[in-house]
């Protein structure tokens, strides 16, 4: 049941609800029985004194009203009905009103209220005198028609159970590395024949951000990932399934799928950077050197207490980098790297992030977090510093390969086909290169 928004002596001492002008029409509730009285329509279970029979278990639509699901071809938004004599007389806003609608935006995800969306699709009606739109849940007709559910934090150990019969050193094989974008993409999730398939989506379109998790996927599986994804976009080139690996491309291959090579993650011995030993890193050494002769630095495990300071530095290192590179790719993806920047801390302790922090005379001046992806392998997730401050690059990834002794490799990540960026994971001298592909039908 629903909490309800207008207080219940209220809708006693009114006749609005319950009564119709119309027979059929969208405004009776879905499976009521309507009996003909003094020339309007009146639902067979509302008692003489104005109670309702079947209150413990009335339609959903009951249930939401004055509140609307208004659908107009593609699209379901929650409307408010302004003729109801509660929001006519009180005419409710701020943080009451807000209240409610996010607790509604939030209910109307739940399995009970998307079973009964799709039990009784007529809920959502084209209603549209004196109905005020408050907010778009188009995705209830995902959740409809595929299953789709919006991944949130409390997701992880559902992924997590998939994740774990996906072992492998790619980075976004990691509830972390799939949730932090969720400022810039709606995550969506539902399982298909034993996978779970996970989706991204915004304004262009959706795509999956990594394969179906589970048993190797069969043919039925993606082509129905792909169903799904082309009734998105309008363009089925955005349907894609990305961060394939070389070894898994055979499932998609055999069914006749194209694969594009789109990037590759780079895989440090965790080792060698921790030491930074040898000719190879001769450079480095002496960036650390130059960092640990000059700079009085403290090193800090990361704590909620240093998030401000994190996004601060975060800030003034984009700042530095936009102007060193004009690059526009560049640039929006430091943007966009920042909005899962920003999500990373929020959830920091809930998605396992370790993160370490370098101050300088009170100042947080480099940081670095990360996730284990498996028992071999450390990811580097976000490395980002004053670069005002030479050798603190260097140091701080030197010294966050030391404290993590018993990993074999870092992952570095990709460059997304940058120059610069390949320039520089290249001068820390993987060990390994994991090539990844998208698949289009
Ligand atoms: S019109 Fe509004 S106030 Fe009147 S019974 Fe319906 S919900 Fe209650
Ligand atoms: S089910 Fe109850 S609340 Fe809904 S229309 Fe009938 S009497 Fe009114």
């Amino acid at each position: 049941m629903l909490k309800q928004f207008v207080p219940s002596d209220f809708c006693l001492k009114c006749q609005g609800c319950c009564r119709f002008a119309r027979n059929p029409g969208i405004w009776a509730p879905a499976g009521c029985r309507l009996v003909r009285k003094n020339g309007e329509y009146i639902c067979a279970n509302l008692r003489e004194d104005n109670h309702c029979e079947a209150y413990s278990c009335h339609p959903l639509d009951c249930q939401l009203y004055p509140f609307l699901l208004v659908r107009h071809g593609n699209s379901l938004r929650l409307g408010l009905h302004r003729a109801c004599s509660f929001i006519t007389e009180h005419r409710p806003q701020g943080t009451a009103l807000k209240g409610y609608i996010d607790y509604l935006k939030e209910r109307l995800q739940t399995d009970d209220i998307i079973l009964a969306l799709q039990n009784n699709p007529e809920i959502a009606a084209d209603y549209r005198q004196d109905v005020e739109i408050i907010a778009d849940v188009s995705d209830l007709l995902n959740a409809g028609e595929f299953g789709l559910r919006q991944l949130t934090i409390e997701d992880k150990p559902l992924v997590e159970s998939y994740l774990q019969k996906n072992k492998t050193n790619v980075s976004s094989y990691h509830f972390a590395g799939i949730f932090i974008w969720s400022g810039l993409y709606k995550i969506f999730w539902t399982i298909i024949q034993d996978n779970l398939c996970i989706f991204y989506s915004d304004a262009i379109g959706m795509f999956m951000p990594i394969p179906p998790l589970g048993v190797p996927p069969g043919e039925e599986t993606i082509l129905r990932c792909f169903e799904l994804m082309n009734s998105r976009n309008q363009n089925n080139e955005i349907s894609r399934i990305e961060n394939v690996s070389e070894t898994d491309l055979k499932y998609y291959e055999q069914s006749g799928f194209k694969a594009k090579l789109k990037d590759k993650e780079y895989l440090c011995l965790r080792d060698a950077i921790a030491k930074l030993s040898g000719e190879a890193f001769k450079h480095k050494r002496a960036s650390y050197n130059h960092f640990k002769k000059n700079y009085k630095a403290q090193v800090l495990k990361y704590n909620d207490s240093l998030c401000q300071d994190c996004l601060s530095l975060y800030r003034l290192w984009m700042k530095e980098r936009k102007g060193k590179f004009s690059d526009s790719i560049y640039q929006q993806m430091l943007e966009d790297s920042f909005v899962s920047f920003e999500t990373a801390l929020k959830f920091y302790e809930k998605l396992d992030l370790i993160g370490y922090a370098v101050k300088i005379d009170g100042k947080i001046r480099a940081c670095s977090f990360g996730y284990a992806l498996n028992e071999e392998t450390f990811c580097v997730l976000f490395e980002v510093c004053d670069l005002e401050c030479k050798g603190a690059a260097q140091f701080i990834f030197s010294e966050f390969c030391q404290k993590l002794s018993g990993y074999k490799y870092t992952n570095i990540m990709g460059t997304s086909d940058l120059k610069n960026l390949e320039k520089l994971k290249l001068s820390y001298r993987p060990a390994e290169e994991v090539a990844l592909h998208a698949i289009y039908q």
